[in-house]
């Protein structure tokens, strides 16, 4: 019997969970739950849309619920609430509020019976995994994370929010020679601006200061004030034409010395490179819920992390197989 998934939200990963779900055979897909009038959704297998209520009445036909909306809003209280029916997946991916999360699908969880898995994807997920390799095999080493080249939605957005802004698209870009210096042992800590610098295309309303408006962006707390960040005006047209990806990726650097003079040098590192950043953590994202679905029938119930579930639940062999063909 297949793995019945339900995805919760039909954005950009409600898109990308539609079509991973389509190439792993041992899972099938009953439906899309959205807050929008499910008549206006038209998805791309043609698979229903229904409304968020309308889950309630579908629990016997859904063994997973793999939760696709925003971490600002949406998933803060969609994924203890969607817990107390399912067992679910989500991607919550602001950092500093992970524990509280964790802890309100927990309880949700265990007060119901199923499993919860959050923050799931490439970052927060697959690049946490490593740094916890990194540190636990050589825990005197120094761990650093670079992102990019990618668009990042967030620093977008705030800069969408500045006034004379029509359209804007932001890349976080590493800079290389402190990659370098990192990769060949030098285990110093940078600062934020020494590690990444922010590109930014930005489309203008007509009459806008443009002075003022990149003096915004470059003062910006928080956004822009750390980093050096670089602003280019552009055409609608051109942001059409050049920005309408969504690539990201990474490095996570582990380097640390061994022996007792510290004569060797180890260097773990981890790179993605991602054409498109949503379908990437989609496909996190079933595998992940191919391991909620067999903790479930195992009773494991309660929320993990990515750093509490073991790695062969993930993939759709028997561990057997496993032993065999990846050992
Ligand atoms: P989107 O903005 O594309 O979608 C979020 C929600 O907005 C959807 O679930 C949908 O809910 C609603 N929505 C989408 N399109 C429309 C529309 N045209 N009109 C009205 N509502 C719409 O976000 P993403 O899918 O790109 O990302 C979701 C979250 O995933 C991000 O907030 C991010 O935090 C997280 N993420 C995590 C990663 C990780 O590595 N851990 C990596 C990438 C993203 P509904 O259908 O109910 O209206």
């Amino acid at each position: 019997m297949k793995i019945r998934v339900g995805i919760v939200g039909y954005g950009n990963l409600g898109k990308g969970v539609e079509n991973v779900i389509s190439y792993n055979e041992d899972m099938e897909l009953v439906g899309v739950f959205t807050r929008r009038d499910p008549s206006t959704i038209k998805t791309k297998t043609n698979i229903p849309a229904y409304t968020l209520e309308d889950a309630q009445n579908m629990k016997d036909d859904i063994d997973v619920m793999i939760l696709c909306g925003g971490s600002a809003k949406d998933l803060p209280e969609q994924t203890p609430l969607f817990a107390k029916s399912f067992n679910v997946v989500d991607s919550f991916d602001t950092h500093a509020n992970i524990p509280e999360h964790f802890k309100r699908v927990d309880d949700a969880c265990r007060a119901s019976n199923h499993v919860g898995i959050v923050s799931v994807g490439w970052d927060p997920g697959l690049f946490s995994l490593q740094r916890l390799y990194g540190e636990a095999i050589l825990p005197q080493g120094n761990v650093q994370t670079f992102w990019g080249k990618g668009v990042s939605q967030g620093h977008s957005d705030a800069i969408r929010r500045v006034e004379g802004v029509k359209d804007a698209r932001q890349y976080t870009i590493p800079i290389q020679e402190t990659l370098d210096k990192v990769r060949s042992g030098n285990n110093s800590e940078f600062t934020a601006r020494e590690k990444h610098l922010r590109e930014c295309y930005v489309v203008v309303e007509d009459g806008a200061d443009k002075k003022v408006i990149e003096e915004t962006i470059k003062t910006m707390p928080n956004y822009f004030a750390d980093y050096e960040t670089i602003v280019h005006f552009i055409s609608e047209e051109e942001l059409q034409r050049d920005h309408q990806g969504l690539p990201h990726g990474g490095v996570v650097l582990h380097t640390a010395n061994t022996g007792f003079d510290n004569e060797h040098k180890q260097v773990i590192e981890y790179k993605l490179d991602l054409d498109s950043n949503p379908e990437f953590t989609s496909s996190v994202l079933v595998a992940y819920a191919r391991a909620a679905y067999r903790l479930a029938n195992e009773k494991q119930f309660g929320c993990k992390s990515v750093f509490e579930v073991a790695p062969v639940y993930l993939h759709a062999s028997s561990v057997e197989e496993l032993r065999k063909k990846l050992l």
